[in-house]
């Protein structure tokens, strides 16, 4: 038995690992009987032998040699026979596709002899010099590593030389004298005769194809694509038929529904007398499948019918390469088809109703990611090459979507101007809580710092707002209104149009297309149908809704949103939030309230703290309220406040310059003198690992107190309504037992207080955060406090890694990427071998203290496809996501339970 090499009829399509992708749906096809010219695939086995050796395995050359034997005696032909010559094809086939990255050599096994033997062959002269000298051209680039353009310089000079300009019209003694300065081409830049013995020819081209799996751009892509590197290429040897022999000849690729829409029925491109490469080359105009139909009749029909064997056979869109050579048809390829994200889902739904797969099936064909895509609205496609759009810069896609709308550089312009109906796109250096309002009023969010995770990303990710970040060509001049990039200057009012999705910043309109499948998620099916353009989009908007469904009625997994406002939770209520897994108390405290919070916590004495405190309890019991009114009957987790200080106090620099100019001035306010003296006392250089979260509770009195006092207040008065609240109170940022035991303590007799005075139970779970290494360590000793817990991923990343999260993507997570330490930013997907570790650790040390330990994760990996698989195998009852990514993480948890 053949350790390395596998004939094609040896195979089938699950030995992917080991015969490659485009081997294995060779091996398929041949067992199914279709026509797929005959030949060999050498095993990625193989490959990595010698990717480990540096050697071809001397076991390869005798199994090659006995495979090309029986290839022969097949089919009756010599390899590099001066009469009938078998001419074979050598291409790369991986695993996984890896499209363009790895090298083809065509018509291996012609020489100066053979060449006569196609001519008889073929009856036609000068297709065998032109498949003599595409021969050597490819060789000498692939195998030998000449440089392309000396080739295509020859070609240039034939033609020129001939007084036409394309290949077609140089004749066959034209291209007999090409293969002349070919050869003398290899013999200059190598140093040695082009090979004329066939085998030569295919043991060399063999090596490169392998040679080819470790070039620096196959690496790059595979790092990018994360296809590990150690898996090899397999190698497919395969009997050459020809597409250019004339008018009943032909190449084409064709498609089993279209891969664009997902609209039923065959879907193609033809070109008559050509080769493969001619038609990616998009040289000449292609023929509908429909014309093939006209053309060859025969060949048409034989080819619809291979078509529907293949879309039986692998149940799913089929993409196929084929060939007729003078009116036989051979198959040279097929896989699965890639596919847009409309057509995934309408084809998956087509497939169900034709009673080909199952609604699990179906549900496993379409992902969270597509999903999201269609959630946006987007930019409509550039007409003709889009010379009519100016790119200003491209950065960093911090959420998705397409907005248009006037630069406006502060968030007071943005609101005035959002006011009287203006969209706008509100342009700032970095953005800070106090930008909250414009940020709500502006369509779209652009910043010239910041990483994925700064303020700007998730809040504009957390309201659905189109946002860019890191975009460091800008230099924005606030003072001026006006930013400058690639010697542009954009002024207040001048239209930008911002790509959440891609990260492009374009200087002007470009016309944008809003989602169906986002109305139909806020509105409802009806609506959604209703509002439809056509019957695609409705196709389209009733096969996502029969997915999500299904997906809610597999998973295991609840969802949960994270919102802050009773608006934000209705919203998210309708797109299929379960409960609010994070309410960021500290949010209710920007903008005009923010104040409130600073004089707390700047306070001199008692009775100021008092003050500001009682000044709170109305405003808080009131949101509360309102939050757990939109959340009747289900859970509502309350986060107790967690300031990072330097997003709430004055900022120091600004502060010390108004307190000096205003002493230069000789007009000293005494309030600005003693506010600095405090803001200098609290000033912090570390401010995301200073005083924050429960720290901040336990060193503030009182501030923590009012918050519990303001839950417990508003669910007596929902009860008093006649309400059914579930609200929770999680505590921040716990590292020790010892400080969740304070609090709880605080929030039990608050608790009894509150009962009381109302004259109803008040009795809520008091749970916290796991958002440090030293939580998750000494969990089964905080879980003995705790009645859940919540993940807070962003800071257990940013403290497991010691990443400041502020600041490290836009500082060098590209160049963390291109060398291949970091694939992904671990803000974005959690990084299952570290972060991930210390989840599962927390995980079982709590359920070992307490068994019905609720666990939910609220940091952004909540609402990303990838993690939300990691967390429903890790046991979490739920995740919980900005609203807008509650539909993506409902498919997600259901994909990931089929
Ligand atoms: C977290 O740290 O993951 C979290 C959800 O809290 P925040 O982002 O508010 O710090
Ligand atoms: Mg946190």
């Amino acid at each position: 038995m053949a350790r390395y090499v596998k004939d094609f009829s040896e195979g089938d399509k699950d030995q992917k690992d080991l015969l490659g992708g485009k081997g294995a749906n060779l091996a398929e096809m041949t067992r199914l009987g279709l026509p797929v010219p005959p030949g060999f695939t050498i095993t990625t086995e193989a490959c990595r032998a010698y990717l480990r050796t540096g050697e071809v395995p001397p076991e390869l050359r005798v199994e090659v040699t006995m495979a090309v034997r029986h290839l022969e005696d097949e089919l009756g032909r010599r390899l590099g026979d001066f009469h009938d010559p078998l001419l074979v094809s050598v291409r790369s086939g991986a695993k996984f596709s890896m499209p363009g990255m790895m090298e083809t050599v065509l018509n291996v096994g012609l020489n100066d002899a053979s060449v006569q033997g196609l001519a008889e062959l073929s009856g036609d002269e000068r297709f065998a010099w032109d498949s003599y000298r595409r021969l050597i051209q490819m060789f000498g680039r692939t195998v030998l590593g000449i440089d392309a353009d000396l080739f295509a310089d020859a070609l240039d000079k034939a033609k020129a030389g001939r007084g036409v300009t394309a290949d077609v019209d140089l004749d066959a003694q034209d291209l007999r004298a090409l293969v002349g300065t070919y050869k003398q081409i290899v013999r200059d830049e190598s140093g040695r005769e082009f090979p004329q013995h066939p085998r030569e020819q295919l043991d060399m081209a063999i090596v490169a194809v392998l040679d080819s799996w470790g070039t620096e751009r196959a690496r790059l892509y595979r790092r990018k694509e994360r296809i590990p590197d150690d898996l090899g290429t397999a190698v497919n040897v395969c009997t050459m038929v020809f597409g250019n022999l004339g008018p009943t000849s032909g190449t084409g690729v064709a498609f089993t529904r279209d891969p664009a829409t997902g609209r039923t029925g065959d879907y193609g491109d033809y070109l008559v007398n050509a080769q493969g490469e001619d038609v990616v080359a998009g040289i000449r105009n292609t023929l509908s499948l429909a014309d093939l139909e006209q053309v060859d009749p025969a060949a048409y029909a034989e080819l619809r019918q291979a078509m529907r064997r293949l879309e039986t056979h692998y149940r799913d869109l089929c993409d196929i390469e084929f060939t007729i050579e003078r009116g036989k048809l051979w198959m040279l390829q097929t896989r699965v088809g890639k596919r847009t994200a409309p057509a995934a889902f309408r084809i998956a739904c087509q497939l169900v109703d034709e009673h080909l797969i199952t609604m699990d099936e179906a549900l496993s064909r379409v992902s969270g990611a597509q999903l999201a895509q269609l959630q946006f609205p987007q930019f409509a496609p550039a007409p003709d090459g889009a010379a009519d759009r100016v790119l200003l810069t491209r950065a960093m896609p911090a959420s998705p979507g397409a907005a248009v709308g006037r630069a406006v550089f502060d968030p007071a312009t943005a609101q005035e101007w959002a006011a009287r109906g203006e969209d706008v796109v509100l342009v700032r250096r970095e953005t800070n809580p106090d930008d909250l309002g414009g940020m709500i009023a502006a369509v779209g969010v652009l910043t010239a710092r910041g990483g994925k995770t700064s303020h700007a990303a998730v809040v504009a990710r957390g309201m659905g707002r189109t946002c860019v970040v890191g975009a460091e060509e800008l230099v924005v001049d606030q003072a001026d209104r006006s930013l400058t990039a690639r010697g542009r200057t954009v002024r207040e009012g001048d239209v930008l149009a911002i790509d959440g999705t891609s990260g492009e910043v374009f200087l002007g309109d470009v016309p944008v297309v809003p989602s169906p499948v986002q109305r139909y998620l806020e509105d409802g099916l009806d609506a959604a149908l209703e509002a439809a353009p056509d019957d695609e989009t409705r196709d389209l908007v009733r096969a996502v809704d029969r997915i999500l469904r299904h997906a809610d009625t597999t998973r295991r997994l609840h969802v949960h949103a994270n919102a802050d406002t009773a608006q934000d939770a209705a919203r998210a209520r309708r797109l299929g939030a379960q409960g609010i897994g994070l309410c960021r108390t500290e949010h209710m405290f920007l903008g005009e309230r923010r104040v409130l919070v600073e004089r707390v916590v700047l306070a001199a004495d008692d009775t100021q703290r008092q003050a500001a405190l009682d000044a709170l309890l109305p405003l808080q019991r009131a949101d509360f309220t309102d939050l757990l009114e939109a959340m009747d009957g289900l859970p509502t987790t309350i986060r107790l406040i967690d300031p990072p200080l330097h997003e709430f106090l004055p900022d120091l620099t600004e502060l010390s310059v108004k307190v000096a100019l205003a002493a230069e001035r000789g007009e000293v306010d005494d309030g600005d003198v003693a506010l600095l003296a405090a803001v200098r006392r609290m000033h912090e250089a570390n401010p995301m690992l200073g005083l924050r979260g429960v720290r901040l509770g336990l060193v503030v009195p009182g501030l923590f107190d009012l918050q519990i006092r303001a839950v417990c207040e508003a669910v007596a008065a929902r009860l008093a309504a006649g309400g059914d609240p579930h609200a929770e109170i999680m505590v921040p940022l716990v590292g020790s037992v010892q400080e969740l035991r304070l609090v709880r303590e605080r929030a039990l007799t608050i608790m009894v207080e509150v009962g009381a005075e109302r004259g109803v139970p008040v009795e809520l779970p008091v749970g916290c955060m796991i958002e440090l290494p030293r939580a998750a360590l000494t969990a089964d000793r905080i879980a003995t406090q705790a009645a859940f817990f919540s993940f807070g991923t962003n800071d257990l990343t940013q403290t497991t890694w010691g990443f400041s999260r502020d600041d490290v993507e836009g500082a060098f997570f590209a160049q963390y990427t291109a060398n291949g330490v970091l694939s992904v930013s671990p803000f974005e997907t959690i990084d299952v071998k570290g972060v991930g570790q210390l989840v599962e650790t927390a995980v079982r040390l709590g359920r070992a203290t307490r068994p019905d330990l609720t666990l939910g994760v609220c940091g952004e990996h909540g609402g990303d496809p990838e993690s939300i698989r990691f967390f429903d195998a890790v046991g979490l009852d739920y995740v919980s996501c900005s609203p807008f990514r509650v539909p993506v993480a409902r498919l997600e948890a259901g994909r990931a339970a089929v």
